[in-house]
């Protein structure tokens, strides 16, 4: 079955009145790349919030693996989920050293399996921040690129079958982005991978599309489905 499913959920943001959601259904197959695409303030940051359960809905569900997450005892919720967060800082140290402090619980095979999956295996004892003391060949920084897929391995570290990528807060070249995707489809091979981007035109290769506006569900389809719409 699906990896997540929206059912007629609801909600609303009590600090700011705001009505993010309403009766949102969708379905998240448990392989592949599903994209939930919209302007500022359609609601898809919310639904990620409600996967991880920093939220709860106020009315319908959010099933993880066919459970009512709200049920899920929360630590199961978390384990389950993987969030790459764009802008979380990089520590002097080694490429290690900064997954060793994101994930003190990660053993070495968690670590090296995360940086096979985003092509940074070799990096391991690299400094993403090079500083102008440290000369000779350790010393040569991450590129813009080896960072956000090193973000993207922070993630997988705990080995989460449904990963959650927020591109929309990303600043990328195109060089970049190409290898991004690259690392995003391989991934999603075998795991529930959900990106959120502001534009249709950066999520061609999804494989199903979610179009949300006003806390709304516009369309969900493959990118052809969605373009013959238009
Ligand atoms: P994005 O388009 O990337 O979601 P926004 O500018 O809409 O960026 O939001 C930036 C941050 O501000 C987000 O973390 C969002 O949750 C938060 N935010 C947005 N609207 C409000 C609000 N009305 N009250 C409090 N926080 C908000
Ligand atoms: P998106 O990710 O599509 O930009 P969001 O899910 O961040 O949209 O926001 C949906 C709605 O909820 C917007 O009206 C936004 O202002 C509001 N909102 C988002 N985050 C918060 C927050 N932390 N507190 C209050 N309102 C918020």
């Amino acid at each position: 079955g699906p990896a997540v499913e929206f059912e007629g959920v609801s909600f609303r943001y009590r600090e700011s009145g705001r009505n993010a959601l309403h009766e949102v259904s969708f379905g998240v197959p448990a392989r592949g790349l599903t994209a939930i695409v919209g302007p500022s303030g359609a609601g898809k940051s919310t639904l990620f919030r409600l996967v991880e359960r920093f939220y709860e809905p106020d009315s319908g569900r959010v099933l993880l693996y066919g459970a009512d997450a709200a049920s899920m005892p929360l630590h199961r919720v978390r384990r389950l989920t993987g969030h790459v967060e764009q802008d979380h800082p990089l520590m002097r140290g080694t490429v290690r050293d900064n997954l060793v402090y994101a994930c003190p619980s990660a053993g070495e095979d968690d670590i090296a399996e995360a940086l096979r999956l985003v092509r940074l295996d070799r990096a391991v004892e690299r400094l993403p921040e090079r500083l102008d003391t440290e000369l000779g060949d350790g010393g040569r920084g991450l590129s813009g690129g080896e960072r956000q897929r090193l973000a993207v391995a922070r993630a997988l570290l705990s080995r989460p079958s449904i990963v959650l990528l927020d591109e929309a807060s990303a600043n990328l070249d195109a060089d970049t982005e190409a290898e991004l995707r690259g690392v995003v489809a391989s991934i999603s091979r075998e795991r529930a991978v959900v990106t959120i981007a502001h534009r249709l035109s950066t999520v061609m290769e999804a494989d199903r599309i979610v179009v949300m506006e006003d806390g709304r569900v516009r369309a969900v389809g493959t990118h052809r489905d969605l373009m013959r719409r238009d």
